[in-house]
C-alpha cells in the first residue's frame, strides 16, 4: 500500500505497446497502477527504471519480435543491473516461464488477466511470473481512472475495456487461448469508469473488447445487451462520441443496430471483420457466418444508419483457399464498399486449429493480397474523396506542426488537419472538408 504521508520516490516507467487497442488500454491501466507506487511514464527507454514490453500475439512472429527486442535490452541491463524488465500481454501469457528461461534478464512476466498485481510483483510481494486466470476481477483491483493524469497525459479520447476474451474459436486465432473465455464487465463499473473519464475531460470513448458486441450484463430491468449499454452511455452528459471495436457479425443484435439509428453520440463508423467472402473458407475458419448473411447484415445496418462507414479485416491465403474462393472475397468487397480495411496474408499461429494445415503457395497468396489491397485502396480513396465538401464533427486531439494548426478525428475516424489558431485540444467543432490527402483530410472551420 502507498503511504500518503510519505509518497514514494518518483521512478520512470517505459512501456512499449505492441498490437491492438486493447493493449493500448491495458498499458494505460498498468501505468495507472504503477503510478500509485510513484512511477511516471517516460518516452526514453535509456532513462527508465523499468521497461515493460506489452506484447500482442495476433501478428506474425510475435514471440520472435519480443525476443529480439529483449536482446536489444541486454547492454542496458548490463550497464544498470537495477533496471527492471517486464513482459506483459498475450505473448507473456502464451510463453510464460519460457521467456525467463530464454532471456534471464527478464524480471517479471505478467499475463493480461493478472496485470493488476504488477505493482506487487515489482515490490517482490507477488510471484515474478503470473500468467494464471485469477478468480478475482482485475478491474476491481486497479486504481480509478481519475488517477490517470498522474501517469499519462490528458486526452479528449479514451479507451474503455468492457469485455475480454472470446468463445468463438476461429481456427486461425490465439485470443481464446491467451485471453480466455468471454467475460463482460458489470454495467455499474463501466458507467462509473465512463463518468470518471468524462469528469477528467474525455469527450469520446471507444469501448473495447475482443468480441465487444457480445457484451451482456445485468442492469436495471434485467439482462442488458450491448445496444442497451450504448444507450445508457449516451445519457452521460459531456460524453459526445461513442465508438466500439472489435465486433463479430453474429453478435450484431437488433438492439445494437437500432442504437446506431437512435443514439446520436454513436459515431457512424463500424469495424465489422468478415475475413473472407467464401462460405467454404468461412467454414474452414470456423467463423459461423456466411458471406450472404454478412451482406444481409450490412443492408440492415445501412438501413438503420445510411451514412455509416464500414471497415473490416481480411485474411488472404487461408489453408485451402482457391482462386474461386479469392474471387468470392473480391466480389464481397466490391458489393459492400469499405471505407478502409486491414488485410493480411495468412500465417499460422502455434496452438491454433489451422496451424498444421497445408498452406497456400506463398507467391499465390501474395498475388491475391495485392489484388485485394488494390481494390480496398481504391475504395478507401473514394470514401475519403467523398468527404470533400461535407461538414463533419472534428474532435481536436493535438496541435499540428504548423503554427495555428490542429489535428483531430472526424466522425469517420479520419485524421483532419485544420487551421484553427484559437482552438484547443478537446474542442469538438464543425469542419468543412476541403481536400483529401493520402491518409488524411484537410478542412476549414465551418461557419
Ligand atoms: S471472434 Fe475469432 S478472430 Fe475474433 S477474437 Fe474471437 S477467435 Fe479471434
Amino acid at each position: 500500500m502507498t503511504d500518503q504521508a510519505n509518497p514514494p520516490a518518483v521512478k520512470k516507467l517505459f512501456i512499449k505497446t505492441y498490437g491492438c487497442q486493447m493493449n493500448v488500454y491495458d498499458s494505460q491501466r498498468m501505468a495507472e497502477a504503477m503510478g500509485a507506487d510513484g512511477y511516471v511514464l517516460t518516452e526514453d527507454q535509456a532513462d527508465a527504471d523499468m521497461v515493460l514490453l506489452n506484447t500482442c500475439h495476433i501478428r506474425e512472429k510475435a514471440a520472435e519480435k519480443l525476443y529480439s527486442d529483449l536482446g536489444r535490452l541486454k547492454p542496458l541491463k548490463a550497464e544498470r543491473p537495477d533496471l527492471k524488465i517486464g513482459v506483459a500481454g498475450c505473448v507473456a501469457q502464451a510463453e510464460g516461464e519460457e521467456i525467463v528461461r530464454r532471456m534471464p534478464l527478464v524480471d517479471l512476466v505478467v499475463g493480461p488477466q493478472t496485470y493488476h498485481r504488477l505493482p506487487a510483483m515489482v515490490r517482490g510481494e507477488a510471484p515474478a511470473i503470473l500468467t494464471d486466470f485469477p478468480p478475482e476481477d482485475k478491474f476491481d483491483h486497479l486504481p480509478a481512472r481519475t488517477s490517470l493524469n498522474r501517469a499519462t497525459r490528458r486526452a479528449p479520447a479514451a479507451f474503455l475495456t468492457v469485455q475480454e476474451g472470446c468463445d468463438k474459436f476461429c481456427a486461425f486465432c490465439v485470443v481464446p487461448y491467451t485471453r480466455g473465455a468471454e467475460v463482460s464487465r458489470p454495467v455499474d463499473r463501466i458507467l462509473r469508469e465512463a463518468r470518471d473519464l468524462v469528469d477528467r475531460g474525455v469527450r469520446e470513448i471507444t469501448l473495447l473488447g475482443q468480441n465487444v458486441n457480445g457484451w451482456h450484463g445485468a442492469g436495471s430491468g434485467g439482462e442488458w445487451g450491448f445496444g442497451r449499454l450504448i444507450r445508457a452511455l449516451g445519457g452521460i452528459e459531456g460524453l459526445d462520441r461513442i465508438r466500439y471495436t472489435t465486433s463479430h457479425p453474429n453478435d450484431m443484435a437488433d438492439d445494437l443496430i437500432a442504437a446506431h439509428r437512435d443514439v446520436p453520440q454513436l459515431m457512424p463508423y463500424l469495424h465489422l471483420p468478415v475475413q473472407s467472402g467464401s462460405d467454404r473458407i468461412l467454414r474452414a475458419m470456423n467463423r459461423k457466418h456466411t458471406a450472404a448473411g454478412y451482406l444481409r447484415l450490412i443492408d440492415r445496418i445501412r438501413e438503420a444508419r445510411p451514412d455509416i462507414m464500414l471497415t473490416s479485416d481480411f485474411i488472404v491465403g487461408f489453408p485451402g483457399e482457391t482462386d474461386g474462393d479469392h474471387q468470392d472475397t473480391m466480389r464481397l468487397v466490391a458489393e459492400v464498399g469499405f471505407g478502409t480495411a486491414f488485410s493480411f496474408k495468412y500465417s499460422p499461429r502455434p496452438g491454433t486449429p489451422a496451424h498444421d494445415r497445408p498452406e497456400v503457395d506463398s507467391r499465390v497468396a501474395d498475388q491475391r493480397l495485392q489484388e485485394l489491397q488494390g481494390l480496398l485502396t481504391k475504395q478507401q480513396k473514394a470514401a475519403q474523396e467523398g468527404m470533400v465538401g461535407r461538414a463533419l464533427g472534428v474532435l481536436f486531439e493535438k496541435p499540428g506542426r504548423q503554427a495555428g494548426q490542429m489535428i483531430g478525428k472526424s466522425d469517420y475516424l479520419h485524421s483532419v488537419f485544420v487551421d484553427a489558431p484559437q482552438a484547443q485540444v478537446g474542442d469538438l467543432v464543425r469542419v468543412r472538408i476541403v481536400e483529401s490527402a493520402s491518409n488524411s483530410l484537410r478542412g476549414e472551420l465551418a461557419a
